[in-house]
Formats: structure tokens, sequence, C-alpha cells
């Protein structure tokens, strides 16, 4: 019987996969698919407060209210983050963690994270403030956002994929700039809500403001998990902790609110009075703004077919796109196989 030849010169899975967006998901996603042997990928992008993967705290905490699937993709994200913990260029660091809580933790709460991190135990009672119902100890990890896009942008190109910077207003504009692509990725984060063709009115964005105070008292990540939330994130490598937090729905200010700096200071101190100090000197602290892009009924991970393209999402992660973002990437590249499956099996 003869075989059909493809009428297409490049064969399916060499074909560039095309991500649009150069955020925490996007090089993710990208340095995993390289590594599973697939063309060059392609991530436009830029810098400013909106991009919200250089302003993160960031650290791998167990969401609570979330499926089993999600948690999985948590727990891989945990597994690669820790495999990268030994590479001292990537910025994830294993911490020790306190983590208190107001109040009994509910079936579906952050629980569920002492299968994954290291060396949980329930804190004894006196070990912590009476106004707390419980509190845990464990190990997790931080990822320093100022060491770790470089070193992933710097993996990406060694394994020969090609950053692009360039707004684009729509997909089809890509589809237009990579007429021989098959695949696209929208990773965009916020961008979603704009893009013509996509016009996500669940997006919205979700400021952040952080200070960062500089402390060799920087091997601890202290969170408070209740109605006041409070977290002091260690940056070893940068000598320092991000203390927060704050969500302001639809600010995109990227003035600092000197208020909400000194309101943060004084929860952190109340948190962590050994490490924070009540008044710390102007000398010791910085201020950090980012936007996170959120979405309400949670992050949207999915693929749909369009006539010969695949059009995969992978948006709205808020404030959990690093817990979540190795976890996001394996389940992407297992949407590109399955494309890829559909294509060359003839
Ligand atoms: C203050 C703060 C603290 C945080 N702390 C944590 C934490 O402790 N743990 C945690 O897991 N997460 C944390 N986060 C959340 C985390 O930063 C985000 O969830 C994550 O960075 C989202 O990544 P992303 O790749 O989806 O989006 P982004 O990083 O926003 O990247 C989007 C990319 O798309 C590009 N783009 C968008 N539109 C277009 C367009 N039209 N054309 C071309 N390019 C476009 C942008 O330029 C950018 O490159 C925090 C965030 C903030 C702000």
């Amino acid at each position: 019987m003869p075989i059909e030849t493809p009428s297409h010169p490049t064969p399916f899975s060499q074909r560039p996969i095309i991500i649009l967006g150069a955020g925490i998901i996007g090089c993710a996603t990208a340095r995993q698919l390289l590594q599973h042997g697939f063309s060059r990928s392609f991530s436009p992008g830029d810098q400013d407060i909106s991009y919200a993967s250089a302003w993160a705290g960031a650290a791998w905490h167990a969401a609570g209210g979330i499926t089993p699937d999600q948690r999985y993709l948590q727990v891989i994200t945990h597994r690669i983050l820790l495999q990268m913990s030994r590479d001292p260029n990537s910025g994830v660091n294993i911490v020790d963690a306190r983590e208190f809580l107001e109040k009994e933790p509910a079936p579906d709460s952050a629980l569920w994270g002492r299968t994954v991190v290291s060396k949980f135990r329930e804190m004894d009672p006196s070990e912590y403030p009476a106004e707390f119902h419980c509190a845990w100890a464990y190990q997790t990890l931080v990822t320093d956002p100022t060491r770790h896009m470089p070193y992933l942008r710097q993996q990406v190109e060694a394994l020969g994929g090609q950053f692009l910077r360039r707004r684009v207003d729509s997909l089809q504009q890509l589809y237009e700039m990579f007429p021989d692509s098959r695949i696209f990725i929208n990773a965009s984060g916020l961008g979603s809500q704009k893009l013509a063709d996509v016009l996500d009115d669940r997006c919205f964005p979700e400021r952040g403001q952080n200070v960062f105070l500089r402390t060799d008292q920087c091997h601890t990540m202290y969170f408070r998990n209740g109605q006041e939330y409070t977290y002091v994130i260690p940056r070893p490598q940068s000598g320092g902790v991000i203390l927060g937090g704050v969500k302001q729905q639809d600010n995109l200010s990227s003035e600092v609110d000197l208020n909400i700096a000194q309101d943060e200071i004084t929860r952190a101190h109340r948190l962590a009075p050994h490490v924070v100090p009540k008044y710390p000197a102007d000398e010791t602290i910085s201020h950090i703004i980012g936007i996170r892009p959120s979405r309400r009924g949670g992050y949207r991970l999915d693929s749909v077919q369009s006539g010969q393209r695949t059009i995969l999402s992978a948006y709205g992660f808020g404030g959990g796109g690093y817990a979540f973002s190795y976890g996001v990437a394996d389940a992407l590249v297992k949407m590109v196989e399955e494309s890829e499956r559909k294509n060359v099996i003839v």
C-alpha cells in the first residue's frame, strides 16, 4: 500500500511551539517542553508591575479549598523545586516554616500539604501565642524571583528556546507571526483580560505591596493563616525577608502606599518579633509592588482545538503562580503530547 507523504515539510513535533508570556508559567512550560524534546519555544513578554512573576514572595504553600487534581499540580511543583534547590543558581531554597492558624482547620484546609513538605509536626501550645488555635512547623521551599527568572531564562536558551519581546493585541496576531506553528500556549497572565480574541472578563488585577527588610535572620518563613493575611518570607540568598501582605482588587497603582507598608511591618513584627523590629531603620527597607493575575472561579488550564491549531490556556493563577508553576508546565506538556498524538498517528 503506498504511504501518504504529509504535505508540510516540517514534521509536527519539530514545529515551534509558541508561548505567549514569559512569566513563571510561560518560562517553566518552555523549559519542560524543551526537556521533552519539543522544538524551540518563543515567549514574548515585557516587564512592569503587571508582570507578576518579577514581584512574588514567592513561597510554596499548600493552597486550601482546591481539588485533588489541583493539589497534585502543587505536588509536582514541589518535587521539581526541591530538585532545583540543590543548584544555588536556581534561587530556590529550603527554609523552615511556622504557620499559625487563627481557627481550627477546615476539612479542605492547607493541612493536606503535610504529606508533601518535610519535617511536618503540630507545634506544642507552649511554642506559639495563645491567640492561635494551633500551629504547624515544617520545611518548605521559597523561590527568589530575582534569581529564578534569570536562571530559567538561561536554561530555556541553553535548551534552544528563544525569547522575542513584542506586545500583541490578539492570539490571531501570533498565528500570523508563526504560520507554521500548530500549538500556541496562552500564558499571558492578566493579559488575557485584554487580548481581543480572549477578553476573559473573569480576570482581574489584585495589587500586592510588600516590604523587603534586610536582615540576616532570613531562614524561617512565618505565615498567619486566617482573616489577617500576614507573612514573613525569607530570601536567604538576598539577605532579607519579604513582609506582607495585602490584596487590593482592581487597584493598578505603582505608587508605594506608606500606610500599607507600616501596617505590614506592624503585623509582621507581631508574628515574628525576633526577626522584624517594630521600627526598622529606613536604610534596611525597600518596597515591592506587583499585580497578581487573579481570576474569578480560579485559574484556566485547558486545551481547545481550533481548525488545525491547538490552543492551550494557562492563566489566572492569582497569588499562587509559583506554587503551581511546574505542575502546570507538566500538565501542558501532557496536553502538547496529546495534540502530537492526534496529529502524527495517521
Ligand atoms: C506581591 C506578590 C506576592 C506573591 N507571592 C506569591 C507566593 O508567595 N507564592 C506564589 O506561588 N505566588 C505568589 N505570587 C503570585 C505569582 O507572582 C503569580 O501567580 C505568577 O507570577 C503568575 O505568573 P504568570 O506567568 O501567569 O503571569 P505573569 O508573571 O504576569 O506573566 C505574564 C506574561 O505575559 C506577558 N503578556 C501579557 N499580555 C501580553 C501581550 N498582550 N503581549 C505580549 N506579552 C504579554 C507579560 O509581559 C508577561 O511576560 C505573588 C504575587 C505578588 C504580586
